[in-house]
């Protein structure tokens, strides 16, 4: 059957190779990735995915995920451009588009004199993955700065794209979850919470962050930032290292000597190769030291 046109005001491309797009620069083909500029655009492309009966997946920055070389068969909505505005609300709230990416935000956090947002700092998301991902550092979660969430359902047969807002609270998120987005439920935007500080103090604070950040993580390799979830009580690294895990490689991908709850790619890794890492220190964990590691990474197939 031939694939029904799809034409939009931001770009449709067919078999796309999802290397060039995800952090860890792997992946095999999208059948269909779509780029949406315009509300008009998505609910074309949600209109497109309930006649098709299409799988979907809603792509951020492509920082927490695994493609497989075999690719993904169905559509791939990359937030990159719609809803990328930082806007003030009353009140100390800002309300932010998902597709507005961390770095981004913590500038104009730095311009600006937004506190409390210093906790994103190195992380290289958008804000919609932040917060299907509840993303944090030592500093805090996400989660204590989100104060609404507005999305649209994708794939919905026979409706138009309908904005719902949601009010999160002490249950709507867990360590790097969140607990109220279903599977079809696309972030918009996000209002966030901020303490107004002296920029200066702001900026110094972040920029301190970033450095850390530089001398203790592989940045200068793809990954995904930590594959595993730290278990109970004990960092992640402190397991692979304690497995004899730090530095081993298959194929291209390796344990990073740096730090070792990275799996980096060295060149030209694979997707086996990264998995064969995550299921070899799942393994050993369990037999060696009788602790479930769950990974924190997401791979998509
Ligand atoms: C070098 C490096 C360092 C990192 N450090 C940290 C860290 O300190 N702390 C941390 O928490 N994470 C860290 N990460 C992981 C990653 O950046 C976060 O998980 C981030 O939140 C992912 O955002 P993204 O936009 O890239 O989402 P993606 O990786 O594209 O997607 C992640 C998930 O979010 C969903 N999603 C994305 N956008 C939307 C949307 N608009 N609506 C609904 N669902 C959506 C996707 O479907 C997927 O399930 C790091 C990654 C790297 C590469």
């Amino acid at each position: 059957m031939p694939t029904p046109e799809l034409i939009l005001e931001g770009s449709v491309e067919y078999q796309f190779p999802l290397s060039k797009i995800s952090y860890y620069r792997i992946g095999g083909p999208a059948s269909v990735l779509v780029t949406p500029k315009s509300f008009n655009d998505l609910e074309l492309i949600s209109r497109y995915i309930a006649k098709e009966k299409s799988r979907f997946f809603i792509l951020g920055w492509g920082s927490n995920l695994l493609f497989s070389d075999t690719g993904f068969n169905g559509v791939v909505i990359r937030m990159k451009y719609l809803f990328s505005e930082i806007e003030e609300l009353p009140g100390n709230v800002l309300r932010v588009g998902a597709s507005v990416g961390a770095s981004t935000l913590l500038r104009r956090a730095q311009e600006k004199g937004y506190g409390n947002l210093a906790r994103l700092t190195g992380i290289p998301g958008s804000v919609g993955g932040m917060v299907a991902m509840n993303a944090g550092t030592h500093l805090g979660e996400i989660k204590d700065l989100v104060t609404k969430v507005e999305t649209v359902t994708i794939g919905e047969s026979g409706s138009d794209l309908k904005i719902k807002t949601f009010i999160p609270d002490d249950k709507s998120f867990s360590y790097r979850k969140n607990h109220f987005l279903s599977p079809h439920e696309l972030v918009t935007h996000v209002e966030l919470r901020y303490e107004p500080k002296d920029p200066v103090v702001v900026k110094t604070e972040i920029d301190e962050l970033y450095q850390r950040r530089k001398n203790t993580q592989p940045v200068d390799y793809p990954s995904c930032g930590s594959v595993f979830m730290n278990p109970p009580g004990m960092n992640a690294w402190q397991v692979i290292d304690q497995v004899g895990l730090r530095g081993h490689q298959i194929g291209k991908a390796q344990f990073s000597e740096k730090h070792s709850n990275f799996i980096i790619n060295l060149g030209d890794a694979n997707s086996n190769d990264v998995e064969s890492l995550i299921e070899l220190a799942k393994e050993r964990a369990k037999k060696l030291l009788g602790i479930e590691l769950h990974e924190e990474v997401k791979i998509i197939k």
